[in-house]
C-alpha cells in the first residue's frame, strides 16, 4: 500500500486524482486532504477515503468540517501552515500537488523538502521557482513527476531516452476556445466563452490562461526546469484535436510522441503508478473514429503571451515571477467580468514593461516580487 496526500483534492485534478485512486484502492490509500473552502465535497472525501489529516484555508472552515465530520480521529489543520502539514506528513509516500497558482508553492516545497515523490499538477510553482526546487529536490531525493499532460507525455516517451539524444521537445496546444476566432473580435469574447473550452475539461484558471495561450508559454518555463531543457530545445504546435500531448525529436531525426484520451486521469495515474502501468478508467483511444490531427504553427500577434513567456523563458531572473503574477490578477479580474478579455495580455504586457527584473537566489525573494507584481497590477486595474 502506498499513502497519498493530496493538496487540492476539491479540484479539477483533486477531485480526478481520487477517482483513480478508488479505482485501485488495492495499492493506494489516502493519508491527507487539503482544500480551499469547498466544505460539501471536502465532507464527501473525508468519509470516502478516511485521510489522518485534512487541511481547510481558514479556521472558520476547519471548525465547521470537525463539527461536520464529529469524528476526533482525523486531524484538523487549516491555512498554508495547514496544507504544508498535510504535504510534509510523515506517513505519506506521494504527494499530488494541485492547489492552482502561487498558493501551490508552499505546500509544493514542503512535500519536496520531505524527500517523497510529488506529483506536480501546479505549474506556477516550477515557473517561479524551478531552479531552487530543482536544488532541493536533489538534497532532499524527491522524486518529482509531472501531472500536466503535456509534460506527462514528454516523460513517457525520455524515460528510456538519454537526454543527449534530444533534439527538440514540443508541447501541444488545443489552441483554446479562440482558436479559429479571428483577432479583432477577441475583446468582447465573454467568460462564459472563455470558459467554454472545446477539448478538456479544467478548473476557472487554467481554462482562461488555455484561451490566452498563456498556459502553453508557463507550460514551456515549467519544462525547461522539469527536464533541465535549454530554451531554444522548446517548441509548442496547435493541435486541436488533443490526442498529441507532445512531440520528441530526437537528434536521428526520429520523433516521439505520446498519446492518449484527452483525460486528466490518465497523466494523473501515471505520476502516481510509474514506472509501473495499471489498468486506467477509461475506453481506448481508436484512432479509426478521432478523424484527422492536425498541427499548426502559433499565431503570436493574436496570442502575445506567448511571446512574452519565451522571453521569460530565455531569461533567468524575476521577469518569469512578475509575469506569473500578473496573469494570476489579470485572470482573476476577468472572471470577475472587471475587465475585457483583451485586457489580459495587454496588462500582463504594461505590467512585465515596467518590471525591474533582478537575479533570485531565495523563496522570500520569490514571494516579494510576487506580492510586489500583485500590487502594482492591481493598481493599473484600477486605473483603468
Ligand atoms: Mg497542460
Amino acid at each position: 500500500m502506498k499513502n497519498i496526500a493530496i493538496l487540492g483534492s476539491t479540484g479539477s485534478i483533486g477531485r480526478n486524482a481520487l477517482e483513480v485512486i478508488e479505482n485501485l484502492s488495492h495499492k493506494y490509500n489516502v493519508t491527507g486532504l487539503a482544500a480551499g473552502r469547498n466544505l460539501d465535497l471536502f465532507q464527501v472525501q473525508i468519509q470516502r477515503f478516511h485521510p489522518e489529516i485534512v487541511s481547510l484555508e481558514t479556521e472558520a472552515h476547519a471548525d465547521a468540517i470537525r463539527k461536520r465530520i464529529g469524528r476526533n480521529d482525523v486531524r484538523v489543520v487549516f491555512g498554508q501552515e495547514g496544507a504544508e502539514e498535510v504535504a510534509s506528513y510523515g506517513k505519506n509516500d506521494i504527494v499530488v500537488s494541485s492547489i492552482a497558482g502561487i498558493n501551490g508553492l508552499r505546500p509544493t516545497l514542503a512535500a519536496v523538502r520531505s524527500g517523497k515523490r510529488v506529483a506536480l499538477a501546479n505549474k506556477e510553482s516550477m515557473v517561479v521557482a524551478g531552479p531552487l526546487i530543482q536544488k532541493m529536490a536533489a538534497e532532499s531525493g524527491a522524486e518529482i513527476i509531472p501531472v500536466d499532460s503535456e509534460h506527462s507525455g514528454v516523460f513517457q516517451c525520455l524515460a528510456k531516452e538519454d537526454r543527449a539524444g534530444v533534439k527538440k521537445v514540443i508541447l501541444t496546444a488545443s489552441g483554446g476556445p479562440f482558436f479559429k476566432t479571428p483577432a479583432d473580435e477577441l475583446k468582447n469574447k465573454t467568460v462564459a466563452e472563455a470558459l467554454n473550452h472545446p477539448r478538456w475539461s479544467m478548473g476557472e484558471k487554467v481554462t482562461v490562461d488555455s484561451a490566452t495561450l498563456m498556459n502553453k508559454g508557463l507550460e514551456l518555463i515549467e519544462a525547461r526546469w522539469l527536464f533541465g531543457l535549454d530554451p531554444e530545445k522548446l517548441g509548442i504546435l496547435i493541435h486541436p484535436q488533443s490526442i498529441v500531448h507532445s512531440l520528441i525529436e530526437m537528434q536521428d531525426g526520429s520523433v516521439l510522441a505520446q498519446l492518449s484520451p484527452t483525460d486528466m486521469k490518465i497523466p494523473i495515474q501515471y505520476a502516481l503508478t510509474y514506472p509501473e502501468r495499471e489498468k486506467g478508467l477509461l475506453p481506448p483511444l481508436d484512432l479509426s473514429q478521432t478523424g484527422a490531427l492536425e498541427f499548426y504553427d502559433v499565431d503570436h500577434e493574436k496570442f502575445p503571451l506567448v511571446g512574452l513567456a519565451r522571453q521569460a523563458l530565455v531569461r533567468n531572473d524575476s521577469f518569469s515571477i512578475a509575469l506569473n503574477a500578473a496573469n494570476e490578477v489579470v485572470v482573476a479580474a476577468f472572471l470577475e467580468e472587471k475587465i475585457k478579455f483583451s485586457d489580459i495580455p495587454a496588462v500582463v504586457a504594461k505590467v512585465i514593461e515596467d518590471h525591474d527584473a533582478r537575479e533570485v537566489a531565495t523563496i522570500s525573494e520569490i514571494f516579494a516580487i510576487d506580492r510586489d507584481s500583485r500590487a502594482r497590477t492591481r493598481k493599473l486595474l484600477e486605473q483603468r
